[in-house]
């Protein structure tokens, strides 16, 4: 079978299994396969695939088809200008999370030399987002999940970017070092009850400790703005990525914390979704 047939075959299968986005997710798992870029299937459509190749391939088609996610499939997900490795330790980049990056970029639109925390910082991607654009901040992540900061410290070296950032392996509640400019935070904001259900790609496969918010999906939250409360800097900012339905109870425990609300966003979905404040 040509290179166009084994992918329109493999389309039809995920489909047949409900994955929303069958023909890209062919693409790209036989991209993997083959180790060649879009443009190399799109210009040999008619070549033979190898017997090699087509079991490898197969073999991935199968895991996708009962739900296992792409970005842990190729071990990659692309996420504001980069390319960040992933595996089932983290949660994968969301492009909603992109919209913090945003925040942080207008806030802070030239480049002064800053300190910055994120808290659960999982694969690092908005950290090292950040870092990338402003050439002049230090970032510290910190996360509980060692396997997760990995993955972030891998993708720090990929990036260049291993000589302004530093990790640390804690819970939050028992982080003390330095006073920052800037803490950011996605923390897990998913009520264990609704955890079951998510879609079976998300509830399956990815680290239920990037999801789990506790029962009424804030313990997490209401973790780092109690911690953050102590370790940023007068004037400093808090970003937050919370649930849409969480705004009014996250705006009310910030107060608490002598915070003034700055601005609400919404995510692409039209959902309030990040939160930012200052320490006043
Ligand atoms: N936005 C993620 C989801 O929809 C949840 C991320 C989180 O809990 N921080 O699954």
């Amino acid at each position: 079978m040509n290179i166009q047939e084994t992918i329109n075959k493999a389309t039809i299968t995920l489909k047949n299994n409900d994955i929303k986005t069958p023909y890209l997710d062919s693409e790209l798992l036989l991209l993997k396969v083959l180790h060649k870029d879009r443009k190399y299937l799109l210009l040999n459509s008619k070549e033979t695939l190898s017997k090699e190749h087509l079991f490898q391939f197969n073999n991935l088609i199968c895991r996708r088809k009962k739900g296992e996610p792409v970005a842990y499939l190729i071990n990659y997900k692309e996420f504001w200008k980069e390319k960040f490795f992933v595996n089932k330790d983290v949660l994968i980049p969301r492009p909603d999370t992109e919209v913090l990056i945003e925040e942080v970029l207008t806030i802070y639109n030239n480049d002064k030399k800053l300190n910055i925390l994120d808290i659960g910082t999982g694969s690092g991607c908005l950290l090292l987002s950040i870092l990338k654009e402003r050439k002049k901040f230090l970032g510290i992540g910190v996360d509980i999940s060692k396997k997760a900061l990995n993955v972030a410290r891998f993708n720090a070296k990929l990036q260049h970017l291993d000589n302004r950032v530093k990790f640390y392996n804690s819970d939050i509640d028992k982080f003390f070092i330095g006073k920052y400019d800037v803490i950011l935070s996605n923390p897990p904001y998913i009520k264990n009850f609704d955890l079951k259900y998510l879609d079976k790609d998300i509830a399956a496969y990815e680290p239920k400790v990037a999801l789990e918010g506790g029962y009424d999906g804030l313990s997490k939250i209401t973790k780092v703005i109690n911690k953050a409360s102590y370790l940023i800097k007068k004037n400093g900012k808090l970003i937050l990525e919370m649930g849409c339905d969480q705004k009014n109870e996250i705006v009310k425990k910030l107060k608490n914390k002598k915070f003034y609300i700055n601005k609400i966003i919404k995510d692409y979905g039209k959902n309030d979704r990040c939160i930012i404040s200052t320490k006043i």
